[in-house]
């Protein structure tokens, strides 16, 4: 990924964008996180927010108007949060702390002329930033008098005048303001602000100044318009114009990238769907403790998270996609990529629900695919995180399962039949009964068994796809380019996109079309429906399998992630081969989704779903039902998938085309049982009986292997390409009981050949 990728990827995720209160606040006081102080009882603390943005805390936090209430997003949930009241009655309770300190001295004079609210705020903030500021008025009495229409004591800003005087400030009260002495302090200075709110036009008249920078017409004099009563926005220009005149002091613009000084609306979005309305506290006598804490805790704490919110990939790593495509930015600049940022490049599922929740269309998914490719490209992809993926993938496009036929009888095809290699691998049966059904109701109705190609895209393969949908191309090409029946969602979707010059349509559609089949289920029910995340955004596809469940009597609960917010069930995206914790998690969480049993049209979705123990079918269940396929049947094992394929293959072949099935192979004739420990140790590691098989065929023809004097086992090992596979048995006559199986990818050098 580029630099500049990576700042067009993070400025998508406003995550952590400006909290809109924040944003409208004129002086930008972190409301969200005085909030968050306030509802923990951290009065104290939650000051310490307010005294450090504030000029003049203690007198600003009693009289400010907040105007953040306009833009809080609390609003339309019961009503804004009472900023104001919370920042007085904080300024009321809590322990009172120094004055900031100062930065050290710039050597700039500024002279400020008038102490109404606006001077002085202008005073204080350019006195914290190191000016020498020395402030002329009269006297204090016009800020006195604005302030105690709004109830607060003359004791108080005293107190807040006192601190200005210990951060530095020089004041210069009962000085008799003049034109002559407002010129000749002007000469006298490296810069001038003069407060029109306590000087009078016909002493110092500059006119109207300039709205973004408080300029006026002579250099290095500043001021603020007469008409401004709120008394933050009155802070404000004191701290606008405290801004301009360190620029203009540095000699830098004085207009550049100065759109956020002032309030502006923040691009953050903060849902309000799961936020219980409920009512401001009432501050009409002012708050108790409790009365506070109650009313800032009504804050929702604005953030987005509306991806973070329903993925459990995202929320399993802990972060949100900024910092995740910072993260793999980070990881692709080193030699080998750290083993936790690699596994979390690896556990996403691709599954599209955090594009279809996100107000910026932030697609997750995406990110980590780049990602996998460029640590292929790169050579630090782990070689574990995919391989038996995709060598299941090759043996699919492989001679043992792989077949393109027109109809029997036929030589040329109207249509093709793409059940895909899952549907093959979990319910061959099933596959048969549907091809029997499209031959007889369509005419000219080919077969193709094979992988779309789909692990190699999830992978980040792109040459290894390529390569795939090539031959699928070709092998299609070969049968007249027919229009191709697709019953997988995730072929169907990797085949529009691979294959755009085919035309391909769903089984599901074909057979809303034609009605279900005679042989189909009568039974009905009541059924919980899973969408594949694969058909998310194929609304016509989501439709025809509703219609086909209400056309064989089944009635359908939507659980709440259905349709385009449909969840992944840990397969997408090689997650189980990558995390299989997660996914194990994951499919536990679609499990727990619906009470009634599931109904499905993703093999894989059933098979996961049905491996967490929960009652799942396939629509092909219902719709060519067999006894030997009911809801509680469980998940196949990877060996058992191999198998059905291969068997599939051969026996289509017999019984429809009349043709030989291909040769076994030497290992395959190894007659073999296994222990619990080992069926068990095979499903987690992937190893294969086929695997097993080759070893145990190495042993007997070579008699290479070890005896375990304890139990008098016999062990032995293969390494067919990467990976050693060791297998511990006893012989039983001809055949074997294998006890354990394991396996490594470690190449032991040295000692006998
Ligand atoms: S939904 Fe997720 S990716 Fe999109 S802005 Fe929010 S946190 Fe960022
Ligand atoms: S709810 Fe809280 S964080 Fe959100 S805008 Fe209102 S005050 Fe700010
Ligand atoms: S693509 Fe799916 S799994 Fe990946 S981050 Fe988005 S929602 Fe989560």
């Amino acid at each position: 990924m580029e630099q500049a990728e990576l700042r067009e990827l993070e400025s998508r995720c406003i995550q952590d964008e400006t909290p809109q209160c924040i944003a409208a606040c004129p002086l930008h006081v972190d409301a969200k996180t005085f909030c968050a102080l306030m509802g923990q009882r951290r009065v104290d603390k939650a000051w310490t927010i307010l005294a450090k943005t504030l000029p003049l805390p203690g007198v600003l936090a009693r009289i400010c108007d907040a105007p953040c209430k306009e833009a809080c997003i609390r609003k339309d949930a019961g009503g804004a949060i009472e900023m104001g009241c919370l920042e007085r009655f904080c300024a009321e309770n809590a322990k009172a702390v120094a004055p900031p300190r100062p930065l050290p001295s710039r050597r700039k004079r500024v002279t400020v002329v008038g102490a109404g609210l606006t001077g002085l705020c202008a005073a204080w903030e350019m006195t914290r930033r190191g000016f020498d500021v020395t402030l002329y008025c009269q006297s204090f009495d016009c800020a006195r008098a604005a302030l105690s229409e709004r109830g607060v004591s003359a004791e108080l800003l005293d107190k807040e005048i006192a601190s200005l005087v210990t951060m530095g400030a020089h004041l210069m009260p009962d000085t008799e303001i003049s034109s002559d002495l407002v010129e000749s302090l002007m000469e006298d200075c490296d810069a001038m602000f003069i407060d029109s709110d306590d000087v009078s036009s016909e002493v110092a008249d500059f006119g109207q100044p300039d709205g973004l920078t408080l300029g006026t017409q002579r250099a290095g004099v500043f001021t603020c318009r007469r008409d401004e009563s709120s008394p933050v926005f009155q802070a404000a220009a004191g701290r606008r114009a405290a801004n301009s005149i360190e620029r203009y002091t540095q000699g830098v613009s004085m207009v550049l990238k100065r759109e956020l000084e002032g309030p502006y609306k923040s691009r953050l979005f903060t849902s309000l769907a799961d936020v219980e309305s409920a009512p401001p506290v009432s501050c009409e006598a002012g708050y108790s403790e409790v009365e506070a804490k109650n009313e800032a805790k009504r804050c929702i704490q604005c953030e987005c998270m509306e991806c973070v919110k329903v993925c459990e990939y995202l929320h399993h790593f802990k972060g949100y996609p900024k910092v995740y495509a910072r993260q793999i930015y980070n990881n692709e600049s080193i030699v080998m990529g750290t083993r936790q940022a690699n596994t979390m490049i690896n556990s996403c599922m691709m599954c599209g629900l955090c594009e279809t929740v996100c107000p910026e269309d932030f697609d997750m998914g995406e990110v980590c695919l780049q990602a996998r490719r460029t640590m292929i490209e790169k050579g630090t992809m782990p070689q574990s995180a995919h391989e038996f993926a995709l060598r299941d993938m090759a043996f699919a496009n492989g001679e043992k399962s792989a077949l393109a036929r027109h109809a029997p009888g036929v030589q040329a095809s109207e249509y093709v039949f793409f059940p895909g290699c899952q549907l093959t691998a979990s319910g061959p049966d099933s596959v048969e009964a549907a091809y029997a059904d499209l031959r007889k109701r369509l005419s000219d109705v080919g077969l193709m068994l094979r992988c779309c190609g789909a692990p190699a895209h999830w992978a980040g393969r792109e040459a290894l796809m390529e390569e795939a949908m090539g031959e699928l191309r070709e092998t299609w090409q070969g049968l007249g380019s027919p229009k191709i029946i697709v019953a997988c969602p995730t072929c169907l979707k990797t085949l529009r996109a691979g294959l755009p010059e085919a035309e391909i349509v769903s089984h599901w559609s074909i057979l809303r079309a034609l009605g279900p089949a005679e042989c189909a289920s009568k039974a009905g029910g009541i059924m919980a429906i899973n969408d594949p995340c694969a058909a998310r955004h194929n609304a016509m596809l989501q439709e025809d399998v509703r219609a086909l469940l209400d056309g064989v009597g089944v009635e359908v609960v939507e659980p709440e992630f259905s349709g385009d917010r449909a969840k992944c069930c840990g397969y997408g995206g090689l997650l189980s081969e990558a995390n299989p914790s997660l996914a194990e998690s994951l499919a536990e969480k679609r499990a727990l989704a619906a009470e009634e049993d599931f109904v499905t049209y993703c093999v894989m979705c059933r098979d996961m779903i049905a491996k967490t123990g929960k009652k799942a079918l396939h629509l092909y269940d219902l719709l060519y039902p067999a006894e030997t396929r009911g809801a509680d049947r469980p998940s196949p094992g990877y060996s058992l998938r191999r198998e059905n394929r291969a068997r599939l293959k051969e026996r289509l072949l017999t019984d429809l085309w009349h043709e030989e099935g291909g040769s076994a192979e030497p290992f395959e004739a190894i007659q073999v049982r296994f222990s619990d420990l080992a069926a068990e140790n095979m499903e987690q590691r992937r190893i294969l009986v086929s695997d097993v098989q080759k070893v145990l065929l190495h042993a007997r023809d070579t008699g290479n292997m070890f005896v375990n004097k304890e139990n008098g086992h016999l062990l032995s090992y293969v390494r067919p390409v990467v990976v050693t596979y060791w297998v511990e048995f006893e012989r039983e006559g001809e055949a074997f009981l294998v006890h354990n199986v394991w396996s490594h990818r470690m190449h032991i050098m040295g000692g006998r050949k």
